[in-house]
């Protein structure tokens, strides 16, 4: 099969121009192309897809200008709670982790969750215990310490508010997401975030629930979404542009463009999502200003940031 490919989210929001410097704007360019490239890597020399999402992850959780690992934002307690999820479209199972600590790479347990254990979501302590038998990688604090997330939760600390990390005073990046086609037909989606600026501390947002902030199917599609993790659950959002598909008949882009342009915009909620379907077309649908971008198959190698 050639239609094998790759497409990368790395957060949606206010995403403007006229608030991006030059220098800005090539440093999240580079930043997705090599996640996208290190994704794509994998499929070429025939890895799976679930390798090749959890690939283009870990380069985007390393990133410090994406909300996921190292860069993800402060809750109203100081601490950056992690939730990511994965999924493999070929047997349904599924992976994920929610309101973790000092994980280097999340989006390694929630991989390890679906490999190794009957259970699909672990939270907390029981989840940092599971990833002590895996060697999973773990950071201090300081490591997760960004100035700029800092200074964002210090304008909203003490207050009711939480917001997207994209949000308007701060135009900038987000969770992070991948789905992919590999060369055996499977599909595989993954999603890791630090969730929203001053959540309350045991907030969970949409990232780590299977149907919502991630889903893959054969039959239909594979899904990672970002945006407004409340509005996000209400509409179930990623089954629901698979849901669209297999009993509507809709094709991937018709499902995406009423399940995120229509539906999720119908109830107030901001956000986007990137898909694939099994024949490998590629979406990258979003109903807000922007969404940093990226997807690359045998033909073309795409990196878009604004509408
Ligand atoms: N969906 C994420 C959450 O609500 C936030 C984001 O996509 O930036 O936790």
């Amino acid at each position: 099969m050639n239609n094998f490919g790759i497409a990368i989210h790395g957060g949606a929001g206010t995403i403007l121009k006229s608030e991006m410097t030059p220098e800005k704007e090539t440093a999240y360019t580079n930043a997705l192309t090599n996640a996208v490239d290190a994704g794509y890597a994998v499929l070429e020399t025939g890895g799976t897809s679930l390798l090749a999402v959890e690939a283009a992850i870990i380069e985007l959780e390393n990133c410090p200008l994406f909300n996921a690992g190292k860069g993800a934002v402060f809750n109203s307690a100081g601490q950056h709670e992690m939730d990511a999820s994965i999924m493999d479209g070929a047997t349904l199972n599924a992976g994920a982790i929610a309101a973790v600590r000092n994980l280097k790479n999340p989006i390694v347990l929630a991989n390890k969750i679906l490999q190794h254990s009957d259970h699909i979501l672990m939270i907390g302590n029981g989840a940092i215990q599971f990833a002590e038998q895996f060697k999973i990688k773990f950071e201090s604090d300081e490591y997760f310490h960004d100035e700029y997330r800092y200074q964002q939760w210090q304008n909203v600390k003490g207050t009711a508010s939480f917001q997207l990390d994209h949000s308007k005073d701060r135009p900038y990046l987000g969770t992070v997401g991948a789905v992919a086609l590999d060369q055996h037909g499977n599909l595989a989606a993954g999603t890791s975030t630090g969730g929203m600026t001053n959540k309350k501390f045991g907030r969970v947002g949409d990232s780590p629930i299977i149907g919502v902030g991630n889903y893959a199917n054969n039959k239909t599609c594979a899904i990672s979404c970002t945006g407004s993790g409340e509005y996000l659950m209400r509409a179930v959002s990623a089954y629901d542009i698979s849901c669209l598909m297999e009993y509507k008949g809709l094709s991937l882009e018709a499902a995406a463009e009423e399940a995120i342009v229509h539906r999720l915009t119908a109830i107030g909620g901001d956000g986007g999502i990137v898909g694939m379907d099994a024949a490998g077309n590629i979406v990258m649908t979003f109903n807000c200003e922007g969404m940093y971008r990226a997807c690359r198959n045998a033909r073309e190698r795409v990196v878009r940031i604004y509408k």
